[in-house]
């Protein structure tokens, strides 16, 4: 448990609460205090020094608008190459998922066919049983 100043020094205190909301419009000039505001902070260390942070972070971000990454050398030759192998791999695995697919098809048609020729064999081998006795 913090002694009753101290804590009344850290704790914001309900006009800093009430302007904090507003401190990053203050900086970018989005916002203007009104006169019981600006005089609060003023007078509150609190509110300047987080008012001072927002400017600092304001002034870091415009300095990152101007500044540019380096691109790594042969970044665009690593990224074309990527795309070749991975168009090359996936033009193969196409390709043997395809002839899968023509074999499965083959083999099916084909025991489609022994079957439906076993049937005719045993149909007219059964007419020819019933032949006799019908003629
Ligand atoms: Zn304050």
């Amino acid at each position: 448990m913090l002694p009753e100043r101290i804590r009344d020094r850290q704790a914001p205190t309900e006009p800093c609460t009430a302007v904090a909301a507003a401190l990053p419009g203050v900086v970018d000039g989005s916002i203007r205090l009104d006169r019981a505001d600006r005089r609060h902070v003023e007078q509150c260390l609190r509110c300047q020094a987080e008012l001072a942070q927002y400017r600092k972070l304001l002034r870091a971000m415009q300095a990152l608008r101007t500044s540019t990454a380096p691109v790594p050398t042969g970044l665009v030759t690593d990224v074309l190459a990527h795309l070749e192998a991975a168009g090359e791999r996936s033009a193969v695995r196409a390709a043997l998922t395809g002839r899968k697919v023509a074999y499965l098809g083959g083999i099916a048609a084909a025991t489609a066919a022994a079957g439906a020729g076993a049937a005719i064999v045993l149909v007219s081998r059964g007419r020819k049983g019933r032949l006799p006795l019908a003629g």
